[in-house]
């Protein structure tokens, strides 16, 4: 059985990987939505568990001696991290992963995981960026400033990844992450083991 497909999503704060991910999330179920830890306090409605794990530092830090992430960032001042062994588990068993991590979490997966898809969500513009972050009402007004700082340095790290996609309404930019998905699937270099079961069954004739 092929190997599931890791998908990387990333982008600037306030970009809406939330929604898109609820989107895609609702139009394809059997994607398995990574759960990352993280030394954050929840945020109003944030159930844990679910949105993330919360931790403490202690328990962060005693993940990470123990190998226990696939990849971790310092972000805004606060330590994420994708749990490895659950990751690994649905991939091996063939079902697609979504992560949706910072860029430095992104790069840390491409060294050891080159196989994965990289994907980058950019705002329709910088303007429309800081509406979100403002609209969203979870920063104070010195945090918004921080992170519009952040997310257009950010976006420059876009050239790195393999796909780029436009939120401008998430349903588009879901359909479109679809898109690249059913693409991956049909790469040859995914599908080597296809060619070996024809030849196996005499369907294609060698020299
Ligand atoms: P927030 O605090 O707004 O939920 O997330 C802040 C940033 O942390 C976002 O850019 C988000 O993509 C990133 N993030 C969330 N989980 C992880 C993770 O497991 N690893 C890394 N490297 N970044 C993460």
């Amino acid at each position: 059985m092929a190997e599931g497909i890791l998908i990387v999503l990333s982008g600037p704060s306030g970009v809406g990987k939330g929604t898109v991910g609820k989107v895609l999330a609702a139009e394809k179920k059997d994607i398995y939505f990574s759960v990352s830890m993280t030394t954050r306090p929840p945020r109003a409605g944030e159930e844990d568990g679910a949105s993330y794990f919360f931790v403490g530092e202690e328990e962060f830090t005693r993940r990470v001696e123990q190998n226990g992430l696939l990849e971790w960032a310092r972000v805004y001042g606060h330590y994420y991290g994708t749990p490895k062994e659950k990751v690994l588990d649905c991939l091996n068993r063939g079902q697609d992963v979504l992560l949706e991590i910072d860029t430095q979490g992104a790069k840390m997966i491409k060294s050891g995981f080159p196989q994965g898809v990289f994907v980058f969500l950019l705002p329709p513009s910088l303007r429309e960026l800081k509406q979100r972050i403002i609209g969203r009402g979870t920063e104070p007004p010195q945090k918004v400033q921080e992170r519009f700082a952040a997310a257009s340095l950010e976006i420059l790290e876009a050239r790195e990844y393999d796909y780029l996609v436009v939120n401008d309404f998430a349903e588009r930019a879901a359909q479109e992450i679809l898109h690249i998905v059913r693409a991956e699937k049909l790469k040859v270099n995914r599908n080597k083991n296809l060619i070996e079961i024809l030849r196996g069954d005499g369907y294609i004739q060698c020299p």
